[in-house]
């Protein structure tokens, strides 16, 4: 698939409804409390079990932020209490332990993210105990190939700071940004200076990060097209090698946080199309790749390489490049997955903390995957990851005859046929450039849970755009 992609007001404006982000599937809503600790044990055994030890990629959610940023629809905990760190980490060196004891160690950990929350809530000294507690239980990768990532506030980082982060692993960063325009800065109680942000990038370079990303938001109070315009100029202009234009999901009942926005300060809907529209503009035309969704690469970046070599996965974390990892999730909050289990940790800080001194994995939730489920899901990863999807050789795969076992499937997606969203014929299912922007729509036709929801996950999901 190319990373060609076609904005039109009229379609997007039509299929902006809510729907899932699909970074799992079935999504987190079907997740129940039966799936446990026991389940969770057997999934870590056969997992063992292969023959070629299967790579492991670790999530550890770091939950605490010193102030709110009114938009966020983040699991965190807001606290100005230094000593909250502390006492996480010795928690997380209980949950650390636990779970290490369950991977054989010759499974090597190729990815390790850190995120919030704010990682770099935690002081230089208690990130580098978390990396020793790390490398000591699991075995870290620790060459080049290695891709350790960490969520860092541009507030709470300085040179120093980024020369430490590097010292301990770390090969790519991603600063949250939204938008530089003070206006918007002060709509969302995000006050971070331009300049600041833009030093924080030319120091990740001297460090020798290898990779920088920028997160965007869209469809923010207070902004306009001309303000936004300029903060994508200045964003390209230190060329980050990755850029995520997130829409901004107005969704106060679920995130309490975002009633401190006023609503008349809110981002009227023509405008919020148009700021998209700029973005793709001016991030394609500065060379830009776009991966899909709300994320852009520069050609050599590894995202841009592994779509077009149709290796582009979709994780927990968006869009990845490794196939076929385990998912180890540590910290209150968070998702692993091993084999077709899907596993959550306690979500309130006290309720994970509580297991762990127990001496209990700190398990809330999960989700088995079904045969079905799994073969809807590699339906949606190839829509989403490669753009098509070869029908005979998805039936041979999955052993089913595609066109009868989804005809009900194929039938809701002739309306997007005839809006130009894919092309259906010659044996496959191809993702247009139109299309892209809107996958989420094309890939919301394979769901078979969406329409259980009386609501069809209105109340849930944000839009797609
Ligand atoms: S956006 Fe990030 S820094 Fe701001 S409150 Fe949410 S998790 Fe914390």
């Amino acid at each position: 698939m190319g990373g060609g992609v076609h904005f039109d007001a009229a379609i997007v404006r039509r299929y902006d409804v809510p729907g899932p982000r699909y970074t799992s599937y079935p999504t987190a809503l079907q997740f129940s409390e039966t799936i446990g600790e026991a389940d969770y044990l057997k999934a870590t055994r056969a997992s063992n079990d292969d023959p070629i030890p299967r790579p492991l990629s670790i999530y550890v959610h770091v939950p605490f932020c010193t102030s709110p940023c009114f938009y966020c629809g983040c699991t965190r905990v807001i606290t100005r209490d230094r000593t909250a760190g502390a006492r996480y980490l010795s928690r997380l060196q209980r949950e650390i332990e636990l779970q290490a004891r369950l991977f054989d160690r010759d499974r090597t950990v190729d990815q390790l993210h850190f995120g919030g929350g704010t990682p770099t809530f935690l002081s230089d000294a208690e990130l580098a105990e978390l990396m020793r507690l790390m490398r000591h239980s699991f075995s870290l990768r620790d060459d080049r190939l290695r891709e350790f990532s960490i969520e860092v506030d541009p507030r709470t980082v300085d040179d120093a700071r980024l020369a430490a982060i590097a010292a301990e692993g770390f090969n790519r960063i991603s600063l949250g940004v939204q938008d530089f325009d003070p206006e918007v800065q002060k709509a969302v109680n995000r006050i971070q200076p331009r300049e600041d942000v833009l030093a924080v990038m030319t120091a990740a370079r001297r460090h020798g990060f290898q990779s920088i990303s920028v997160d965007l938001i869209y469809g923010l109070p207070k902004q306009t097209e001309d303000g936004f315009a300029h903060t994508l100029d200045q964003v390209i202009a230190a060329r980050p090698d990755r850029v995520a234009a997130y829409s901004y999901a107005h969704l106060p009942k679920t995130f309490k946080g975002q009633t401190q926005i006023k609503s008349e300060d809110l981002c009227p809907p023509e405008v919020k199309l148009a700021l998209l529209g700029i973005t793709i503009d001016k991030l394609t035309a500065a060379g830009y790749i776009y991966i899909g969704m709300d994320h852009f690469a520069l050609p050599d970046d590894e995202l841009s390489i592994a779509l077009a070599d149709g290796s582009l996965q979709r994780n927990f974390q968006g869009y990845s490049t490794r196939a076929g990892l385990d998912l180890v999730g540590l910290g209150m909050s968070a998702i692993g997955q091993v084999c077709d289990l899907y596993i959550q940790n306690e979500r309130l800080l006290d309720d994970w903390a509580a297991a762990l001194d127990r001496g209990r994995l700190p398990i809330w939730r999960g989700y088995r995957l079904t045969p079905e489920d799994r073969i809807r899901r590699a339906a949606i990863r190839a829509l989403m990851c490669r753009g098509e999807l070869d029908l005979h050789k998805f039936g041979e795969r999955y052993n089913v005859d595609f066109s009868s076992h989804f005809a009900a499937e194929l039938a809701k997606l002739e309306p997007l046929e005839k809006d130009g969203l894919l092309e259906v014929g010659a044996g496959r299912l191809t993702v247009t450039p139109l299309g892209r922007l809107l996958v989420r729509a094309i890939a919301m036709q394979f769901d078979a849970y969406l329409n259980q929801d009386s609501d069809g996950g209105k109340r849930r999901f944000s839009r797609i755009v």
